[in-house]
């Protein structure tokens, strides 16, 4: 069984009279920064002069440049994308970095693959939100949490699980559970679930369900609404009651032909696939694919954006999305770069 730790397994003490540098006022940056500032830790916020530094001054932070940041910090919190993280480590971060502090990740990627290599008078501490940002941010304020991971990579202090348990508590993640994991199991899962089921699976299905129908002469608009718009109403029963919780809700009919037609579309190729996907994280081949298109200029990357941006079902989403004021309404509350 997996350890869970929630508040009362917490010493937010640990964290008293530190100061956190979170370096990166994206996604996560402005959620865990402004979650551990409410929560009445001492924050300083470690950017370039680049779009964030002015959202952040506007949310009232010191805002410093990265090694000015860094200087100051006990703890220092990298949640700039991962691609740029070692660079921006190797510079800016390392020859700054107090001894006896401690680097924090809110994602493996970096070291577990190499890319930063702490020296060994630090503790190294993943503690990573398992939601968008801008939902650590709004359960938060909500009085809840959103649960996380947390791994020790190195205890050089010999508190290293304390000081990223009372984090966790900081930036809400306590009170929903926090699991104990490693940086390798963090990465590779994570790679894994984005790659295959969450954003990359995912994503194919509704294409493939919405090719289908548009190509045997069904209008666009219904397929857009059954192939993606009503995902999100089957996933929040399942987030709510599995995958019984949501069968229960749904039509006996509706029932009857998941289990009879889902095995035929997901089945022993898409098995065989993920298997590949997984092995390929786990051998470093993704790893290394993705280094070294940041290091030619994300040329491959970017038309692939481009294509996907351009798919028919992209055009008649934009159009029908207009409409939808509740959508609209929720997205001028969110203020990070990730929200298209
Ligand atoms: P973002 O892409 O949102 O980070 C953007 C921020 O990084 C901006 O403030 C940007 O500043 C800053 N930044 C970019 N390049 C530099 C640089 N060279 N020097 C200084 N600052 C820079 O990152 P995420 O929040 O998505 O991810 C952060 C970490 O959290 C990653 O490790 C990720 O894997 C992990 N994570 C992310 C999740 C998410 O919800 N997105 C979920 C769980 C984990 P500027 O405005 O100047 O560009
Ligand atoms: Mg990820
Ligand atoms: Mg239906």
């Amino acid at each position: 069984m997996a350890k869970v730790y929630y508040e009362k397994d917490t010493d937010r003490e640990v964290l008293r009279g530190k100061t956190v540098a979170v370096v990166g006022y994206g996604s996560q940056g402005h959620a865990q920064a402004q979650n551990l500032r409410d929560s009445g830790i001492q924050v300083v916020i470690g950017l370039r002069r680049g779009r964030s530094w002015e959202q952040a001054k506007r949310d009232g932070f010191d805002v410093r440049t990265v090694d000015e940041a860094v200087k100051q910090a006990d703890v220092v919190q990298l949640l700039m994308p991962d691609e740029v993280q070692g660079k921006v480590y190797n510079e800016q971060v390392a020859p700054h970095l107090k001894p006896g502090s401690a680097l924090f990740f809110s994602h493996g990627f970096n070291i577990h693959f190499g890319q930063i290599k702490p020296p060994a008078d630090v503790d190294v501490v993943l503690v990573a939100p398992k939601g968008p940002g801008h939902l650590v941010r709004r359960v938060f304020e909500e009085g809840f949490g959103v649960p996380g991971l947390i791994a020790v990579h190195q205890d050089a202090s010999g508190k290293a699980k304390q000081l990223g348990l009372a984090y966790a508590a900081g930036i809400g993640a306590t009170r929903a559970g926090v699991i104990e994991t490693t940086f390798k199991e963090e990465t590779e899962t994570d790679l894994f679930g984005e790659q295959a089921v969450l954003c990359g699976g995912v994503s194919e299905l509704v294409k493939h369900g919405f090719e289908t129908l548009t190509e045997a002469g069904y209008q666009p608009e219904v397929a857009y609404f059954e192939c993606l718009h009503e995902l999100k109403l089957i996933v929040d029963l399942m987030y709510e009651g599995g995958l019984a919780g949501m069968r229960y809700s749904i039509s006996d009919t509706a029932e009857y032909g998941d289990y009879v037609s889902g095995k035929r579309v997901v089945g022993d190729a898409s098995r065989e696939g993920m298997k590949q996907v997984l092995a390929e994280i786990q051998n470093g081949t993704f790893a290394k694919r993705w280094i070294e298109e940041n290091e030619e200029g994300r040329k491959q990357f970017t038309r692939m954006r481009e294509t996907e941006a351009d798919h028919p079902l992209e055009e008649v989403g934009r159009r029908l999305r207009k409409t939808m004021a509740w959508i609209n309404e929720e997205k001028k509350g969110q203020s990070t770069e990730n929200v298209p």
